[in-house]
C-alpha cells in the first residue's frame, strides 16, 4: 500500500491513510480525504475558500480515476457545489460519460442531491475587490462586466503560490491504484478556463497494471504534454517510476511560448515506489507519503529547472 498527496492534502491524509490501513478501497479513501479539504475554507483553492475567476465567480474542477476499470469521472467549471470529488465519482458511477462541465454538471449535481454551497468566502471577495479597484480603469469599472476580459488574464495567479489544488494517489491492499484531484484552478482565470485537474491524462491518470500520476501547477503545460498519461505509458514501456517522471519533465522542455510556469509531478508504481518532482519549483514543495506503516510523513520534492 502507498499513499502520496501534495501538501494541500494535509487535512485529508490521516483519514485516507487510516481507511487504506483498514482495507477500504482506494477510491473511497481518496474521496473521504479530499472531501475534508474541499469543506475547509483555509485551503485556498480547493472547494470552499478557493480563489475566484476574473468575474469573481468560483468555478471548481475535480477528477477521479479507477485504475482497475480505467473508468474516470471528471467535472469542470462547476459553480455552487461543495464536494466536487463526489460529483466526479457519481459521474463515473451513474453515467456512460466521463466528463461533465458547466450547466450540465450543475444540473447533474442537483439531480443526485449533491451538497449546494456558497464557496466564495468573504476574504476571497475582499481580495478580488481590491484587485478590481486597483487594476481597472474608471471606464472599465463603469462598463463592467461587459468589457473584454482577455487582457486581464495576465493577472491569473498560480494556486500553488497560495498552497492549494490537491492530488491524491493510492494503492490499496486489493492492488487497486486510483487517483483523485480537486481544485478551483488558477485564480483570476478567464471564465470557463479548465486546467489540468479535471482532464484525465493531463492532471491525473491511474492504471492498476503500472501506476498513477497527478500534477499540480500550470495545467496548461501538462495539458500540452499529456503528462500524467505519459508517465504511466513510460512505465508500461519499462521505465522505473523515477525515470518515467524525468522523461515527462523532459517532454516539457519542448514547450515553446504559452504559459510556462511551475508544475509539481507526483507518481507511484505498483511496487510501492514513488517520485515527486517540482518542475521550476524548489524543495520547499513538500508532499505527504504514507507507505502502509506508521504515520504519513512530509517529504521535500526534488526540484528540477526546465532551462
Ligand atoms: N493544476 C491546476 C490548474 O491548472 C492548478 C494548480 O494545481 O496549481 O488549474
Amino acid at each position: 500500500m502507498i499513499l502520496v498527496t501534495n501538501n494541500e492534502g494535509t487535512l485529508g491524509v490521516p483519514t485516507t491513510a487510516r481507511m487504506l490501513a483498514a482495507g477500504h478501497p482506494a477510491l473511497d479513501a481518496i474521496e473521504a480525504g479530499i472531501r475534508l479539504i474541499e469543506a475547509d475554507p483555509s485551503v485556498r483553492t480547493v472547494g470552499r475558500g478557493g480563489w475566484p475567476n476574473l468575474l469573481c465567480e468560483l468555478e471548481l474542477d475535480a477528477c477521479v480515476m479507477d485504475g482497475t476499470t480505467l473508468r474516470s469521472g471528471a467535472v469542470g467549471a462547476l459553480k455552487g457545489y461543495l464536494h466536487l470529488v463526489s460529483v466526479a465519482r457519481e459521474i463515473m458511477r451513474r453515467l456512460p460519460h466521463e466528463f461533465l462541465v458547466g450547466e450540465g454538471a450543475a444540473r447533474f449535481a442537483h439531480e443526485i442531491g449533491a451538497t449546494p454551497a456558497e464557496n466564495l468566502i468573504e476574504d476571497s471577495r475582499r481580495v478580488w475587490r481590491e484587485w478590481f479597484d486597483r487594476t481597472l480603469t474608471p471606464a472599465q469599472k463603469q462598463a463592467w462586466p461587459n468589457i473584454p476580459l482577455a487582457e486581464l488574464c495576465r493577472h491569473a495567479i498560480d494556486p500553488e503560490t497560495g498552497r492549494d489544488t490537491t492530488v491524491f494517489l493510492a494503492h490499496d491492499n486489493s492492488e487497486n491504484i486510483c487517483s483523485g484531484t480537486s481544485t478551483s484552478g488558477w485564480g483570476w482565470k478567464y471564465p470557463g478556463r479548465l486546467g489540468d485537474s479535471p482532464i484525465v491524462g493531463a492532471g491525473s491518470y491511474a492504471d492498476t497494471r503500472y501506476g498513477a500520476a497527478a500534477c499540480t501547477g500550470a495545467g496548461e503545460m501538462t495539458i500540452r504534454c499529456c503528462t500524467a498519461r505519459s508517465i504511466v505509458l513510460y512505465m508500461k514501456k519499462g521505465a522505473s517510476v523515477a525515470d518515467a517522471v524525468l522523461e515527462a519533465v523532459d517532454d516539457m522542455r519542448a514547450l515553446k511560448t504559452g504559459l510556462i510556469n511551475r508544475v509539481t509531478i507526483h507518481a507511484i508504481d505498483t511496487g510501492g515506489n514513488h517520485k515527486v518532482v517540482a518542475v521550476n519549483g524548489s524543495a520547499a514543495n513538500v508532499y505527504w507519503l504514507w507507505d502502509g506503516t506508521g504515520d504519513p510523513r512530509r517529504c521535500p520534492a526534488e526540484a528540477i529547472a526546465l532551462r
